[in-house]
């Protein structure tokens, strides 16, 4: 900030940091306070969407997840984007009753607003009393329900309601070159390619991230889906 002085300076003192935020705090209180998620929120006439596609092994067709969003305090400082309701189709007619229920009450629960977060927890563990199944890039999913919350938790981390644990740099390229080792490694005995799996065929199941990704190399287990490793 630049001041014109035109008298005589005849003394000075330095401006404290508190009374300096006072100094500028008027000029935001004029803002109207942001608005937040909650159920008078009247629905506008068109929402930007989502939609995901999975094909869980469990149901014949594939479902197709739609997330629409609401765009709050629009062109603010707090303009932020919340999940507003969630619709799921498919062919299959045989999960029909219960998916309808299911959206009706996520619908209803990202309209009261407050932490989503705890959706993501309850449907993920959700499990299947005939044993879930692995999704192709070989991640297990314990349960329809589950992978319906696996969807929610990516939408969530997509638009920033959840934070997504990215792997530094350093994780990802050491974790690369443990791979490439580990598969030269493996090349010499296992000569079919056909593995359509992400990750080498003989990885076993992650306990973090449950991911069939786990290789043993050196007596240290090695997770090459999120880095978790355990030696001995
Ligand atoms: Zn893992």
């Amino acid at each position: 900030m630049t001041v014109k002085i035109t008298k005589n300076i005849v003394g000075y003192r330095v401006t404290k940091a508190d009374e300096q935020a006072k100094q500028e705090a008027p000029a935001q209180d004029n803002s109207p306070t942001p608005v937040k998620m909650n159920e008078t929120i009247e629905r506008p006439d068109f929402l930007l969407g989502t939609t995901y596609k999975i094909k869980p092994p469990v149901a014949e067709h594939a479902m197709y997840i739609t997330i629409n969003d609401i765009l709050l305090n629009e062109d603010t400082d707090h303009e932020s984007r919340q999940p507003y309701e969630v619709f799921i189709n498919s062919k299959s007619m045989e999960h029909f009753q219960w998916v309808i229920a299911l959206t009706r009450v996520i619908s209803a629960v990202f309209r009261k607003g407050g932490d989503l977060t705890f959706l993501v927890e309850e449907l993920r563990s959700v499990y299947d009393p005939n044993g879930g199944y692995f999704k192709k890039g070989g991640v297990f999913m314990p349960s329809l329900v589950a992978e319906i919350g696996a969807v929610i938790e990516k939408h969530l981390k997509a638009i920033g309601l959840l934070e997504s644990e990215e792997m530094s740099e350093t994780t990802k390229r050491i974790l690369a070159e443990k791979r490439a080792e580990f598969e030269s490694s493996q090349k010499a005995a296992t000569n079919d390619d056909s593995s359509a799996s992400e990750y080498p065929a003989n990885a076993t199941m992650c306990g973090k991230c449950s991911t069939k990704a786990v290789i043993v190399m050196d007596g240290c287990a090695t997770c090459l889906s999120c880095g978790d490793s355990k030696c001995g």
